[in-house]
Parts: C-alpha cells; sequence; structure tokens
C-alpha cells in the first residue's frame, strides 16, 4: 500500500512520508491508495484484546511501511492509563433504548482529540526517523480551543520536537484559555493573537508556505510540520476506536458479531465521520453514518442537495469546536467516491476557494446519500437536549454530543429506524460547563470556571477529570498576546533563529 494526493493521484509515498509531510506539496490530502480489510474473524478476536492491541491490528493494515514493532512502540505509549482516566480508553456505555454512547474524552484535555494527539509525536518521529530525517520538527497549529490544548499535551517534552500554539485571544473558552496557559512543558510556547481564528490559520498557513522561513529553519537544522486533521497520522487513530467499538458492542451482548449498526458523529472538520467510513469500508457492519451539526449547517446542505457552499453567515454557537464552514476531509471522501478522480476534485477545491461553492453531480449526490444522512440543530434544541436527557436517563452529556443526540432522536422519529446505533461522544461536559449548566438549570451562572466546575460535580454526580481539577493550582505560564503581523517574527525569535 501507497499513499497517493487528492490532487495528483500519480503520486506514491509511504505512510511515514505522508505522516512527517502533513499535505501534499499539490495542496492536495494524502490518502491510502486503497481500504485495507478486517474480517469478521479479526473482529472476533478484537474483543479479548487492550485497545492498545486493538490499534497494532488497525495500525498495522494502513501503516504497511512500519514494523509491529514500531506499531507497538506508538500504541503501547500512547494508549495506557499514564494518559487516560479509564482502562479502555474509548468508554462504552449504554445509553437508551438502542444507542450507546462511546465516550471519547477521557485521555487528558478531556476532548475527543487526544485520541489521535496523543499517538501523533510517536507516529510523526517514528516517520521521521523511518525517512532518515535529523532535522528538528517544529509544529504549528491554530486552534478555536480544544486542537491546541492536545496537541501540546501529546508533543509535551517529546524529543527532537518543539511546538506554538496560537489562539484568538477572544475566541475560546475561559476554561480553554486556562488550560493552554499553564501548559507544561520544556518544548512548548503558547500565545494569543488579537484578532479572529482564521487570523490565526491564516497566520500560520503563511509561515508554512514561506520560502525564507523555509531556508533559515532549514539551516538552524529545523524543519515545519503539522498536527492538524488533515494530516493523516491524525485520521488513522479514529478509524481505531470504531473499529474497537463494534467488537466492544458484541463483547457486551448489545449485537451479535455480524450485526449492522448505525453510528451518529457530532461533525466539524469531518475528520471523525471519515474515520468511521472508513472503518465501515474496511467491512466493519455499519448502515448510516449520520452526520449531525450545529446552526452552521453547511453539511447538512451539502449532504441533502449536492451543494457546498460555504458562502453564507458564521454562527458562534454553544458548541464550538463544531463551528466550521470548509471542512477539509470532505476531500477525501469526494476522491473516494469518484473512484480517484484527481481532475474532478481539483475542478471541485478550485472552485471552493474561488467561488467559495462547488455542486456535485447526481451520481455522486446518490453515492453520497446511500452511506451518509445530514441533520443540524441549533442552540436552543441542544441545551434542551442535554436537559431532557439529564432528566429522563440521568447522563449529562456536553454540547457536542448533544447535537448528535437532537440529530439521532429525530432521525428515528422520522425513519422508525431500530438499527443499533453507536454515538461518538466527543468532549466532556466539564469542558464546556457554564453551557451544560445552564441548560440543566435552566440560567446562566455568574460563577468562574472553577465555581461551575464544582457545581456541575454536585448536578451531574460525574466525577471530576483530574486535569481539569489540578487547573486551578497550575502557574499561567503564558500571557503573551501579539499582533497577527508580528507572528512570523515571534516564531523565528522562539526558536532563537532570530533576535
Ligand atoms: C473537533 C471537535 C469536533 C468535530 O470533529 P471533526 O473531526 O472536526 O468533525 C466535535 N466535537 C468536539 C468536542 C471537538 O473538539
Amino acid at each position: 500500500m501507497y499513499y497517493k494526493s487528492t490532487r495528483d493521484s500519480s503520486l506514491q509515498v509511504t505512510s511515514a512520508a505522508a505522516i512527517a509531510q502533513g499535505i501534499s506539496a499539490d495542496g492536495g490530502l494524502f490518502i491510502p491508495s486503497e481500504i485495507p480489510t478486517i474480517t469478521m474473524d479479526e473482529l472476533k478476536a478484537l474483543a479479548d484484546m487492550s485497545y492498545a492491541e486493538r490499534a497494532n491490528i488497525v495500525f498495522g493494515k494502513f501503516l504497511t511501511d512500519f514494523t509491529p514493532e514500531e506499531i507497538s512502540y506508538c500504541t503501547s505509549n500512547a494508549y495506557s492509563t499514564k494518559n487516560f482516566e479509564t482502562e479502555n480508553i474509548a468508554e462504552l456505555t449504554k445509553a437508551f433504548d438502542n444507542a450507546n454512547i462511546l465516550e471519547l474524552w477521557h485521555g487528558p484535555t478531556c476532548a475527543f482529540k487526544d485520541m489521535a494527539l496523543q499517538i501523533l509525536p510517536y507516529l510523526l518521529t517514528t516517520s521521521l526517523k523511518k525517512n532518515g530525517e535529523d532535522k528538528k520538527v517544529v509544529i504549528l497549529v491554530a486552534t478555536s480551543g480544544d486542537t491546541g490544548k492536545a496537541a501540546l499535551e501529546g508533543f509535551k517534552d517529546v524529543e527532537g520536537t518543539e511546538i506554538m500554539v496560537f489562539y484568538p485571544d477572544h475566541g475560546v473558552s475561559s476554561m480553554q484559555k486556562r488550560q493552554m496557559a499553564t501548559q507544561e512543558g520544556g518544548n512548548v510556547g503558547v500565545c494569543a493573537i488579537e484578532g479572529n481564528f482564521d487570523d490565526c490559520q491564516n497566520g500560520v498557513k503563511m509561515i508554512f508556505t514561506d520560502n525564507a522561513v523555509k531556508e533559515k529553519l532549514a539551516k538552524a537544522g529545523k524543519m515545519f510540520s503539522s498536527a492538524n486533521s488533515i494530516n493523516w497520522g491524525r485520521l488513522a487513530p479514529q478509524i481505531v476506536y470504531y473499529v474497537s467499538a463494534y467488537a466492544e458492542m458484541a463483547k457486551k451482548g448489545e449485537i451479535q458479531f455480524g450485526d449492522v449498526i448505525n453510528v451518529v458523529v457530532p461533525t466539524g472538520n469531518f475528520g471523525n465521520i471519515l474515520a468511521a467510513y472508513y472503518a465501515k469500508n474496511m467491512g466493519v457492519p455499519i448502515g448510516k453514518l449520520i452526520c449531525a451539526s450545529n446552526i452552521n449547517k453547511v453539511l447538512t446542505d451539502f449532504i441533502e442537495t449536492g451543494i457546498y457552499d460555504r458562502n453564507r453567515d458564521f454562527y458562534a454557537t454553544c458548541s464550538p469546536s463544531m463551528d466550521i464552514l470548509i471542512s477539509s476531509n470532505l476531500e477525501r471522501l469526494l476522491y473516494i467516491l469518484t473512484g480517484g478522480d484527481d481532475a474532478q476534485i481539483r475542478e471541485w477545491f478550485g472552485k471552493l476557494s474561488k467561488e467559495g461553492k462547488y455542486e456535485v453531480t447526481d451520481e455522486i449526490k446518490a453515492k453520497l446519500q446511500a452511506d451518509f444522512v445530514g441533520g443540524f440543530c441549533d442552540d436552543a434544541e441542544t441545551k434542551k437536549t442535554i436537559h431532557d436527557f439529564k432528566e429522563k436517563y440521568g447522563y449529562t452529556c456536553d454540547t457536542h454530543t448533544a447535537v448528535a443526540v437532537k440529530v439521532y432522536l429525530d432521525y428515528i422519529a422520522k425513519t422508525g429506524d431500530t438499527t443499533k446505533t453507536l454515538i461518538a461522544s466527543t468532549a466532556s461536559p466539564y469542558k464546556f460547563s457554564a453551557s451544560v449548566l445552564e441548560a440543566i438549570e435552566g440560567q446562566a451562572s455568574a460563577a468562574d470556571e472553577y465555581e461551575q466546575v464544582a457545581h456541575l460535580a454536585e448536578v451531574s454526580g460525574l466525577p471530576v477529570p483530574q486535569s481539569l481539577a489540578e487547573l486551578k493550582n497550575k502557574p499561567v505560564r503564558f500571557s503573551e498576546v501579539i499582533t497577527k503581523e508580528t507572528m512570523e517574527s515571534y516564531v523565528l525569535k522562539k526558536l532563537g533563529i532570530e533576535a
């Protein structure tokens, strides 16, 4: 197996090269040349394995240039109780009727990004070694909250790497800001930008693509890489938990091996749900993939009409990690659905960057609708769902998970589908304490983020994740705020390349 680019099918690189580069030089995303299969016997065998062992099986099929020793070095370091609060790593809980919730937020930063960002540093450093690359890697991240913290925790004190994270000064929650400002580690940097998330992202992109900066870095023995979800090293780890969850559901007697399940995913950049699509196409019996959006419902509209149109108002919602109008990983899905038609992808994504809009053919739309169902809900419905769900089932979910629950409830009301269903839960309710408390109690709370956490503990009865409980006593290490114009000089100064 090799990896090609969604914009150039003739490209052939190893998975190690794809992971080290992050994005293809032609602007396309790396994609495996074929989707490997997993048999029912292999799925059955997973039932008795640990999460790290299950990950070895799945990675072995995608990272074919890695040795088994290299893979198990990565998985055993990432997926242990050193980093995760539960032995199972991904926790399958019984929720209600025909649905199970898959809690993906027991890692160090309490969001599902940890599932990939705990292992990415190991995959990346192993890839560099395999490629014979001896430069030190500098990871630059622009974040609207969850990715930045998860990347910092993943790369903290990882030898041969440095990481710098930029976030919009007024664009993250107080808990998210606190998490980043107190980050530990000798190779980390965090800086707020006077501006919005787009300013951070544009700034990072400009530094990435500036050849003069690249040269200066190379002279200093360093190179840039990326930790965002366009990197295949972030997507592959997400396939693991869907494969694992199927085996777990059978092990717990929720289904029999061979039964079909549906999967619901609260979606932003389309990475998480694309991983479920890969699991399905490997042979895991998955029926419908239900794509849940908040009011920024560009994907719901796309699945319904075949027209992707980002020319619309952008809303800041109570599920901020899904406030996104360009879902990058959709490019990978469309590449697969067109049978690898790179010219077609170049045309559509060229239109997207020029006009903000493209329309797929009826044939592609039909293929899309065969696998995917789209749905959305607004903030009022999200909060009502948190409230009602807790009342009825005693389960407290975060705002992103609530969007998935609501879209699932709408789907079964409409279709009467009784297929067993897996709902991906992407964040701990504690990470969004203010909105969750407001939903449960019907009014906004004036308390600070720590009082809110303590209060939510009383209301929900859930243990407070240790990493959030410890925050209060950690000193603030990073409080710098800079303008977007000075990002480049900030980076060069921090790297000791320029005074
Ligand atoms: C990133 C994130 C999402 C969206 O995931 P995608 O892979 O971008 O679709 C959903 N919920 C939470 C809590 C997140 O942090």
